[in-house]
């Protein structure tokens, strides 16, 4: 198997579940209590809380555990909103976020009197400065502008956008769930007031999160109840969680360079062999700022769900710009926003290595979409007219 699918998720790293096992058996104690056990727990808590904090440049208690990335993302903003809406009610987001930023921004319009621009994002999936900038109004409480996209991988210039919003003293969230541990990120030298993440992108586990919260910033509790997570967030902590979170950021912080470097090196070379073997095909998001180990392509006269499920087939997984997962085949706001047209943006194929991503997996994988492209090919009316010269590539 060929797993090029990890914007999804990643493999819980081995040595992240053997820290985790202790306290599944028997550390087991609630961190709340006094006891041995218990503040064993405690302070392997504090201990993952610290190397997350040094991570960013932040201080251990701006650090919020919570259950997932989207669980941070729906905070921020929907804490932010009604902690500052008597001080306005306007936030200025992008069409490229992620469902957990874009779907709380339409509860936010719809249920709570909340005013939402979503900024456009130029052909390489960047957010425009200027745009930003001419956005903003008296009444602009919050920006929430990812780090990285989760499906075309572009980069966003985040120390700018954090720059614009300290200027206007303006609340700036990131959501950083694949941008933090991938790439250097500090929140003081990027202005960033709140900042989301979650384990299970970084081969860490699932069902953890967290959300920087900078100190001063007013922010309400997500869960009432106990005193934990400094009475913001209640609930028993998820101490093996916390402790695989805190396992795999100090891995992934220390590989980094190496990583990133040779993930990037595969990536160009997936690119260029598949722009020089298969014709009629665009890389989307930015040519060089994008994550190291992002690849997506739009192959026109092929549908991307088809292709999937043949690489399925051949052992290879990888993810497509449609929304299947809710049952529509929509394609992808991001491709759509990248100003695709619907053909292309439903022929598109997402590619994500880890760092057990080989060259060899990327010639296997390379070699079997050149293959199965040319068979759907093949088989389309479309692809039929265009050879015949009574149709014109919508990409070249
Ligand atoms: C995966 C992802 C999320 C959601 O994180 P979960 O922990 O799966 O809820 C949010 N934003 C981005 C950019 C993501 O890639």
């Amino acid at each position: 198997m060929i797993y090029l699918d990890n914007a999804a998720t990643t493999k819980t790293a081995p040595e992240v579940v053997n820290a985790m096992l202790p306290y599944f058996s028997e550390l087991y104690g609630n961190p709340s209590s006094i006891y041995t056990i218990a503040k064993k727990s405690k302070e392997a808590i504090t201990a993952s809380r610290e190397i997350i904090s040094g991570v960013l440049g932040a201080k251990p208690e701006e650090i919020y555990f919570t259950a997932s990335g989207s669980e941070a993302d729906n905070w921020a903003l929907k804490a932010a909103f009604e902690a500052y809406k008597r001080k306005g009610k306007h936030i200025i987001t992008t069409k490229i976020e992620h469902h957990a930023i874009l779907h709380t921004c339409k509860y936010l319009e719809k249920e709570r009197g909340a005013r939402i621009t979503y900024l456009d994002v130029d052909e390489n999936g960047v957010v425009q400065l200027e745009q930003l900038e001419h956005a903003i109004t008296p009444e602009t409480i919050l920006i929430s502008v990812m780090f990285a996209n989760n499906e075309i991988g572009t980069i966003q210039p985040i120390k700018d956008i954090g720059l614009i919003a300290r200027k206007h003293d303006i609340l700036f969230h990131t959501d950083a769930v694949q941008a933090f541990g991938r790439l250097p990120i500090s929140v003081d030298e990027y202005h960033i007031d709140m900042l989301s993440s979650s384990g299970h992108k970084i081969n860490g586990p699932k069902g953890i999160g967290f959300l920087y919260i900078r100190k001063g910033v007013k922010i309400q509790s997500f869960v009432h109840g106990g005193d934990q997570e400094r009475k913001r967030r209640a609930g028993t902590e998820n101490v093996p969680g916390i402790v695989g979170y805190g396992v795999a950021t100090k891995y992934a912080v220390e590989t980094m360079r190496e990583r990133t470097q040779k993930e990037s090196k595969l990536g160009n070379y997936m690119i260029q062999r598949i722009n020089d073997e298969v014709p009629n095909c665009k890389l989307n998001g930015h040519p060089f700022k994008r994550l190291s180990n992002n690849v997506n392509f739009s192959f026109e006269f092929v549908e991307g769900e088809s292709l999937l499920i043949m690489l399925n087939m051949e052992g290879i997984y990888a993810s497509s710009g449609s929304a299947c997962t809710s049952g529509s085949l929509d394609p992808s706001h991001v491709l759509l926003a990248i100003g695709l047209p619907y053909e292309i943006a439903h022929s598109s194929l997402r590619l994500t290595f880890s760092d057990e991503t080989t060259k060899e997996d990327i010639d296997f994988t390379v070699d079997k979409i050149k293959e199965i492209v040319k068979k759907l090919r093949t088989m389309s009316p479309l692809y039929e007219d265009f050879v015949a010269g009574k149709r014109k590539s919508m990409i070249q």
